[in-house]
């Protein structure tokens, strides 16, 4: 079930290159589990942006965005204070139980955010979770240090090799026997390079 509420700016800061960590306070009971998102309304423009829940407490919500275009753009200019109209407990969200001992969580680029949630429940829940992060470049680059501070055991991957492994998130997967699960969030076609490298290579 999804709810209109009102949230306060509490912070807007940047992290990494265009890239933007915004906490806003406001109701989050609606919000019931990881990998959730929230629809923003911005003054001026028709349609709400969607961004994924990074993480989530009584009062709080903690979202990265990436400014793309107009909407993004705006978002990044709003101060403390600023009060935002937005739609949450929206999408499915992630299930924990499927997840076995030793989960394995791949977030693309923006689609890191929701991984962090997700990993810190699984972390809690005792499990050994394994992150694998892509960006393009060193300056792209977040939230290494955040999930190592959670327990997780992370490898970051740069498409120019300017941090971390060169190449795709696929470049490490491909090494990687043990995990029980995994969960991804990201591009297309990285989705479909992560499926080549897991389910369709195991079978043969
Ligand atoms: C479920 C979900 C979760 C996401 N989570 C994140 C996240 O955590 N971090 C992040 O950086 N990005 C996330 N995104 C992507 C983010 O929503 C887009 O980058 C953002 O909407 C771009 O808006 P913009 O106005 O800056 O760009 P624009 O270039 O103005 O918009 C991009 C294009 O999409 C169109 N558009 C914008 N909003 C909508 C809409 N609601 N419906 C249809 N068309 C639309 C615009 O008209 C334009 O053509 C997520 C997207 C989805 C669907």
């Amino acid at each position: 079930m999804y709810k209109k509420g009102l949230y306060k700016v509490k912070s807007n800061n940047k992290i990494a290159k265009d890239v933007y960590e915004m906490v806003l306070e406001g109701d989050t009971k609606y919000i019931t589990k990881p990998g959730q998102f929230i629809n923003i309304k911005i003054d001026g423009l028709y349609l709400r942006r969607p961004i994924s829940i990074c993480e989530y407490d009584e009062n709080s919500i903690k979202i990265i965005y990436k400014v793309v275009g107009e909407g993004t753009n705006l978002l990044s200019t709003f101060e403390e204070e600023k009060v935002l109209d937005i739609l949450t407990g929206l999408g499915n969200g992630f299930e924990t139980n499927n997840s076995g001992e030793n989960p394995l969580l791949i977030g693309g680029g923006v689609g890191t955010p929701p991984m962090y949630e997700l990993c810190k429940r699984l972390i809690n829940e005792g499990k050994n979770v394994t992150v694998v992060l892509g960006f393009n470049s060193k300056e792209d680059v977040f939230y290494e240090e955040e999930f190592k501070k959670l327990g997780a055991k992370v490898y970051i991957t740069t498409v120019d090799g300017s941090y971390g492994q060169k190449g795709f998130v696929t470049d490490v997967i491909k090494d990687l026997n043990d995990y029980t699960y995994f969960y991804a969030c990201g591009p297309i076609p990285m989705l479909k390079a992560i499926y080549d490298v897991t389910v369709t290579s195991r079978r043969t």
